[in-house]
């Protein structure tokens, strides 16, 4: 099927590789006029679901970051696939992917780079491109991120963001300034991200340039608890990590409700918005017989992550990552405020003032310094490091410290130490970040798979994609039966007016009324609106639904609304 689809995607504008003129590049697609308006309606639908229900605000941030962001974040040194190289033709390839490809093993992601280098070696897998075995060869680390330089030369380092996250994060210390200092609070962000993905693949399921639409929502883990009630009754269909371990492990089919009490997914956070997502699916036309949430395993979580599942779809036989759900708890605010001079933190105000024994020093520098010269500073700050993590330390006459990786013997009574109380309150805490990842490409992808059907109209073979009307590119196609007779001047007029609420519409008046509505049901369009005679003399038309290919006669007043209620869902086409 992907080869139709991808077919249908190209010759009707939903995407096409770019810049084929010059021979194309693997993985950078356009989206065509109509990929293009689909795209936006689900970015839409998105951003109506997981930012304006939830009471999220929205940022734009650049794509280029510099590159202390990313030493911060860990991306530099761990954002990473494995990568083997074919000695032959030079090509690349994901050595992982070879493994999961071409063996019944489903997750050598999660495994270390020696053991995927003798898995190759075990099943003598080949060259794909040119059949040259590839045992032996080495799997090393690849980095995925898009480097850059800023500015002329080479000074000022900076990499193409591989997710929308970290724009996010960086600005946390201004942003939690608008939220007035309060937790819990969410930012969404939908734009490009980029990856240098070895062997991109599948059309747009595996690109470098992608668009990201992500929440990272921000709360206090020991008081903030999410309105788990909203979703509880939601039903889905999960496959733990404990069930894809076991031999026999099968999907549960559950509610949020239950999975949260039955700890099946340990975080009521990340289960909430498994809830939230699983709606949001539904109403965009992903086929839940086809859609499941996949718990990662130990081994493949992201190195932020410390608890993953992913919802997944499946396309031809494969089940694809269309979302990450990552509880990624104080992982990059934590970071981000030991690597900047910002503050990363919230005060946590307590509900009364709390007396508390608090370990100080008071280092005699007189003595710090001339015994250890230019260490002396850094000694004393690990000195009060110490008296806070640790005040037993100072038990006996002498006290270690570690300073600039050197050990330090001090004697206790040059430290000054003592513990005083001390009324506080409140306490600086690093809040903790649930971020629900979206990849809307494939998601895009999803759901034109997922709509995309084949029945036989009138002994003729047509193809339809049955795209919910709340995402299809056009919502209704305006024709006249034939473009005479002042029936043109109707229908334009008619798809003028509806344009004008708002809807979108597209005028055709070329070839037989059949062949029009088969042009439309190919891109999804949920509804045609015929001018005939009849309609000419009683300011009627005949509106026709995809699906079932039923008509019905309306009035030309009521069409707009109509037809706004139609697309929202608020009704349905039976009940006309
Ligand atoms: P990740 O940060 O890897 O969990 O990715 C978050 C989401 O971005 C995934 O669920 C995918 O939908 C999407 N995504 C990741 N990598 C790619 C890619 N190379 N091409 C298209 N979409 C991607």
């Amino acid at each position: 099927m992907t080869g139709e689809l991808v077919e249908l995607a190209k010759r009707r504008g939903f995407f096409f590789q770019s810049s084929e003129a010059y021979g194309g590049v693997s993985g950078f697609y356009v989206y065509g006029p109509q990929g293009a308006a689909l795209k936006r309606n689900i970015e839409d639908s998105w951003r109506d679901r997981f930012q304006v229900q939830e009471g999220h605000r929205e940022i734009e941030a650049p794509t280029v970051m510099p590159e202390p962001v990313f030493e911060a974040s860990g991306h530099l040194d761990t954002f990473d696939d494995m990568l083997v190289e074919c000695p032959e033709c030079g090509e690349s390839h994901r050595a992982d992917h070879l493994i999961e490809d071409n063996t019944d093993i489903e997750d050598a992601e999660a495994m270390p780079l020696s053991e995927v280098g003798d898995l190759i070696a075990e099943y003598d897998l080949h060259c794909p491109s040119c059949e040259t075995p590839l045992a032996g060869e080495p799997v090393e680390d690849f980095n995925l991120m898009f480097e850059t330089d800023i500015g002329p030369g080479s000074g000022h380092p900076g990499y193409l963001r591989p997710e929308t996250a970290q724009g996010i994060f960086v600005e946390f210390p201004r942003l939690k300034e608008y939220a007035r200092n309060q937790l819990p609070f969410g930012i969404t962000q939908i734009g490009t991200a980029y990856r240098n993905e070895i062997s991109p693949r599948k059309s747009i399921i595996r690109v470098r340039e992608f668009t990201q639409a992500e929440l990272e929502h921000f709360i206090d883990p020991e008081t903030d608890e999410p309105p788990l009630h909203r979703v509880e009754d939601v039903e889905v269909t999960l496959y733990s990590a404990v069930e894809q371990n076991d031999d026999d492990g099968d999907y549960l089919r559950t509610t949020i409700g239950e999975a949260v009490e039955e700890g099946i997914i340990a975080s009521d956070w990340v289960a909430y918005y498994l809830g939230v997502g699983q709606e949001w699916y539904e109403r965009i036309g992903v086929d839940m017989d086809r859609f499941r949430f996949r718990q990662h395993l130990a081994g493949e979580r992201a190195h932020y992550a410390s608890d993953c599942w992913d919802a997944e779809a499946e396309i031809d036989g494969d089940w694809i990552e269309i979302t990450g759900y990552a509880y990624r708890s104080d992982y990059d605010l934590s970071k981000h405020d030991k690597y900047s001079d910002e503050d990363f933190t919230i005060f946590r105000q307590y509900d009364e003032p709390k007396v508390v024994e608090r370990a100080t020093v008071d280092p005699d520098m007189s003595y710090l310094g001339p015994e250890f010269g230019g260490a002396a500073a850094d000694i004393a700050e690990a000195l009060q490091t110490l008296a806070e993590r640790d005040r037993t330390a100072f038990d006996g006459d002498v006290v270690t410290v570690e300073a600039d990786g050197d050990t330090y013997a001090i004697p206790v009574e040059k430290t000054g130490f003592s513990v005083e109380e001390v009324k506080e309150s409140g306490e600086h805490i690093v809040p903790h970040v649930v971020e629900p990842s979206i990849g809307i490409g494939r998601v895009l992808y999803t759901v034109l798979d997922h709509a995309y059907d084949t029945d036989e109209i009138e002994g003729e073979t047509r193809t339809r994609l049955s795209l919910d009307p709340e995402i299809a590119p056009t919502t209704v196609g305006v024709f006249p039966l034939m473009d005479k007779d002042g029936m043109g001047e109707t229908a334009r007029d008619i798809a003028a007016e509806l344009r004008s609420h708002g809807l979108d519409v597209v005028y055709d008046d070329s070839g037989n009324i059949g062949r029009r509505y088969r042009r439309q049901d190919e891109v999804g369009t949920p509804f045609c609106v015929t001018v005939d005679y009849e309609g000419l003399e009683d300011d009627t038309v005949t509106l026709r639904e995809r699906d079932s290919t039923e008509q019905v006669r309306v009035a030309v007043d009521d069409l707009p609304n109509l037809i706004a209620d139609l697309r929202s869902g608020e009704r349905a086409f039976s009940e006309l």
